[in-house]
């Protein structure tokens, strides 16, 4: 039976192979409801004893609970699977891994509950992946917000604004813009409102056709903080980092080095997880040996 430890690695190599990954296919037969759809990027892989969760840019959660029976593995496309195919609950696949959740008694998917992007909570602003939008209507929403002190990072995410940007999205436009993510909507100027509606319906319509997600061209894998903390930032060589932010809790990467424009008086950052282990256990050693097994 997979112990607390066993879905802790397991969680490790999940989150070395799907996290900042534009998912290409997703499969599981048996879940009703919502879904992640393919070209959303997988944002997060928690695991809490034997819970383990998977979280996509939009906010859709995969619940899994392994129970006695489950596992999850993770293999090169191509590569033969250790259980039955038929076990398989869920298959969520990358441009270079499959992850493979075998006989888990509970499989199910929710949306994480953020008021502020549930449509029918507010009207919904205009689509940034139409080819024609209504931009002035975006920069009248976003300087009109209420409450003024909100963060822009999390007015971003506010579909009510502007309908598009995920949270992939939400970290590039900021690192691109140089705004700080703790910056007060409140105190943007209409250019910089208009500066950031622009470059996200920029960046939604490159990315409507490809496969990869490319937002900083310059930057080896296309994007510039997002999934990078600890390295390198392009810009200025300072260390990206990931915080938790905003009334959702989503994860958020940033420079602190050049994301400065208009830097808050008071900045404080709910959670730092700077420390945080995510991807200590090089892929190759973690993949190379049996994730579960359930015995
Ligand atoms: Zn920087």
């Amino acid at each position: 039976m997979p112990e607390g430890d066993t879905i802790y690695r397991a969680a490790a190599a999940l989150r070395t192979a799907l996290i900042g990954k534009k998912m290409t296919r997703f499969e599981a037969p048996r879940i009703t409801g919502v879904l992640p759809r393919v070209g959303q990027t997988i944002e997060e892989v928690r695991s809490r004893g034997k819970h383990l969760e998977i979280v996509w840019d939009d906010g859709i959660v995969l619940h899994t609970h392994m129970r006695m029976t489950g596992s999850w593995h993770v293999y090169r496309p191509g590569e033969r699977w250790r259980k039955p195919p038929r076990r398989a609950r869920v298959v969520i696949g990358t441009a270079d891994w499959e992850a493979v959740c075998f006989s888990a008694p509970i499989v199910e998917t929710y949306r994480d509950f953020d008021p502020r992007r549930h449509p029918i909570l507010g009207s919904l602003g205009p689509d940034l992946c139409q080819p024609d939008v209504d931009f002035d209507e975006c920069v009248r929403r976003m300087m009109s917000y209420d409450p003024a002190e909100t963060s822009v990072a999390e007015v971003l995410l506010d579909q009510r604004v502007m309908c598009g940007v995920g949270n992939v999205y939400r970290c590039e436009l900021l690192w691109a813009t140089e705004l700080h993510p703790w910056a007060k909507v409140g105190d943007l100027s209409r250019d910089e409102c208009r500066d950031l509606v622009d470059l996200a319906h920029e960046m939604l319509r490159a990315n409507v056709s490809r496969t990869a997600r490319i937002t900083a061209p310059s930057v080896d894998g296309g994007l510039a903080v997002y999934g990078r903390q600890g390295k390198k930032c392009a810009r200025c060589g300072e260390l990206v980092r990931v915080t938790h932010h905003g009334e959702a809790n989503r994860v958020l990467y940033w420079c602190s080095g050049c994301q400065t424009v208009h830097t808050p008086s008071v900045t404080a950052p709910r959670r730092l997880i700077d420390d945080t282990p995510t991807d200590q256990h090089p892929a190759a050693r973690v993949f190379a040996e049996p994730l579960d097994d359930a015995s």
